[in-house]
């Protein structure tokens, strides 16, 4: 199917605006008259410039408040129109979008809205063009889109259509089975947005916190059935006014955008992609660092052994159970020193996660990092977060593993059974983005969004997991784009008894967070414990958690540049993070910051 996209989804200019969609793989766009008006191409211009960018202009949006009016307004309207059907013959464009009125002048009268429009759409016929009609959700007198297919039908003119808009239509709740009442060739167009379910008013809802489909709450795909059980070919279009995406870079945003289009469009079986290949495991982790010394302290600590190093670069696998940290000092480092770099995700057909990841546009990596290592699929994440599909220990596929070879180092006995969750902070204009991706591409499930409050703002998290929970990665960010420590990701290592592991962590000579002792007072108001097993959670820095599965204790290190470890005991089927605990720890990650001045 065709994909579109409005240039109101994107930020900066015009041409900008037309660029970043065709890169982004889009087959035409609907153009905002305001985008229009700002660029100093002429309309010829913007035409060839579509032309030579491979696009079609799908749709022109120049007018509203046209019908049900006093014949005298209704006269000036066609002057208007006149201007702006020729505007629109200019571009090339063959459709115009026209909204149900919001003028206080409209009258409540469909026979009167059908005559009028029948009238514009002469009008649109002499200038080559046709109008689409489309039910606004705070139309004046006509807000929704069964009422707006009912005025077109009325007015019986060849040159008028509906336009359908998910979000007008599923921001009322209204069922959307009635799409199938309408002829194909009467849906002129068809406009895509999603959106988190949100108790506002409804025209800031829609100005503000439109999303792409499948990164809101609306059942997009459910609506996008009937629309095409009517035999409607015309372009899937997104139009979505977001404050977030107007502010983020075009580029990323028309991929995101693309992307979402093309796993929607899988949801009703019309994208031949590759089948999702869902990772079983998680196989390392990769720290790069300036300075392995602070890593190499704490991973020791920990109960890691350094069990391997790589044959050609300055990298040494950490093991323990079957947690593998990898501690790279060899890449140029950036300005925030110590970050998680690279995840290897264990995959039951790596080439095959790999098609998935670039047929969903994800960009994929050299095979080899480097000469002599093992060719593996890898591919980069929104964040920059390098994702390798690894087959740890099969004899049939290229092992990562044989790129390193054994200090022969004895490991200790293991506390430590494997990692429990990665947490990766998302630049703070593609949360969204991250959910989708992790989702679509690698076929993880996404959990609710939690927002929690950090002592400078607020963060909000969302957590995609595999089924069996052997992949958890959670995905957070800022609220705004601070430097504060909103910017941490962190490791966090499974054990069955944590009071065991912090204490030999402790003797080993480790760190960890102290917690205030008002946390404390507060858990013995919540919960009760045995005899001492506060005062031990207490002495420890252990914070607890429980849902209506089962509990959660976990604690955790001092930061090193921007990564930490957290130990976490999850005990009878718990689900969560410690999400209830998080505004804790943020509050303790200052207040060490500002003690040490980190
Ligand atoms: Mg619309
Ligand atoms: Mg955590």
């Amino acid at each position: 199917m065709r994909t579109s996209i409005a240039t109101v989804s994107l930020s900066g200019s015009l041409t900008g605006k037309l660029t970043a969609a065709a890169r982004a793989g889009f087959d035409g766009v609907e153009i905002f008259e305001n985008d229009l008006l700002a660029s100093p191409l002429t309309p010829e211009e913007v035409r060839a410039r579509c032309a030579d960018l491979g696009l079609t202009i799908d749709l022109f949006q120049p007018m509203r408040d046209i019908e049900a009016v006093p014949e005298a307004e209704f006269a000036r309207n066609l002057r208007r129109a006149r201007h702006k059907f020729e505007l629109t013959r200019r571009l090339g464009a063959e459709t115009v979008l026209v909204c149900s009125s919001v003028s206080p002048q409209a009258v409540d009268d469909d026979a009167l809205a059908a005559e009028q429009l029948s009238r514009l759409a002469d009008l649109a016929r002499e200038s080559g063009v046709r109008v689409a009609y489309e039910a606004l959700a705070w139309g004046r007198h006509v807000s929704t889109y069964d009422h707006a297919w009912r005025i077109v039908e009325t007015a019986g003119h060849p040159a008028l259509g509906t336009c359908l808009d998910s979000f007008h239509i599923l921001s009322r709740g209204t069922d959307p089975k009635g799409i199938a009442d309408i002829p194909g060739e009467k849906i002129f167009f068809l406009q895509l947005a999603d959106a988190p379910l949100l108790a506002m008013d409804v025209l800031q809802w829609s100005r503000h916190y439109r999303c792409f489909p499948g990164q809101g709450g609306f059942d997009v795909a459910g609506l996008l059935h009937h629309v095409l059980r009517t035999g409607y070919d015309g372009p899937l279009s997104l139009e979505v006014f977001n404050d977030v995406f107007r502010q983020a870079e075009a580029g990323p945003t028309a991929v995101d955008a693309r992307r979402s289009l093309l796993v929607l469009q899988e949801a009703v079986g019309r994208a031949p992609l590759p089948g999702p290949v869902v990772p079983t495991g998680v196989a390392f982790a990769e720290l790069v660092t300036p300075d392995a010394e602070p890593l190499s302290a704490l991973l020791g600590a920990l109960g890691f052994t350094r069990a391997a190093r790589h044959r050609g670069k300055p990298v040494a696998l950490w093991e323990q159970g079957d947690a593998r940290i990898l501690v790279n000092t060899g890449p140029a480092v950036r300005r925030d020193g110590t970050r998680l770099a690279a995840i290897g995700l264990e995959s039951p057909d790596p080439a095959g996660a790999a098609r998935r990841a670039e047929a969903l546009l994800a960009p994929v990596l050299p095979r080899r990092r480097a000469p002599g290592d093992a060719p593996l699929d890898a591919v980069a994440a929104p964040d920059g977060t390098e994702l390798f599909f690894c087959a740890t220990g099969r004899p049939d596929l290229p092992d990562w593993r044989s790129d390193f070879e054994d200090t022969g180092r004895e490991a200790g006995p293991a506390h430590i059974r494997g990692i429990d969750h990665l947490a990766l902070t998302q630049p703070w204009h593609h949360f969204d983005e991250a959910a989708l991706f992790h989702r679509g591409v690698l076929g993880l499930r996404a959990q609710e969004s939690v927002d929690v409050a950090d002592p400078y703002g607020l963060m909000r998290s969302r957590a995609v997991t595999n089924p069996d929970g052997s992949v958890r990665i959670a995905l957070t960010v800022g609220a705004a784009p601070t430097d504060h420590t909103v910017h941490a990701q962190h490791i966090a290592l499974a054990t069955d008894d944590v009071v065991a592991s912090a204490r030999r962590f402790r003797e080993a000579g480790g760190t960890l967070l102290p917690v205030p002792a008002n946390y404390y007072d507060d858990l013995a108001a919540r919960f009760e414990f045995a005899d001492g097993e506060l005062e031990t959670y207490r002495g420890l820095g252990i914070l607890y958690d429980r849902d209506a599965h089962g509990v959660f204790r976990h604690c955790y290190t001092r930061t090193v540049g921007r990564v930490f470890f957290e130990l976490v005991q999850r005990d009878d089927g718990y689900r969560g993070y410690g999400a209830a605990n998080a505004p804790v720890r943020l509050a303790a990650q200052h207040t060490v910051r500002a003690l040490t001045g980190g």
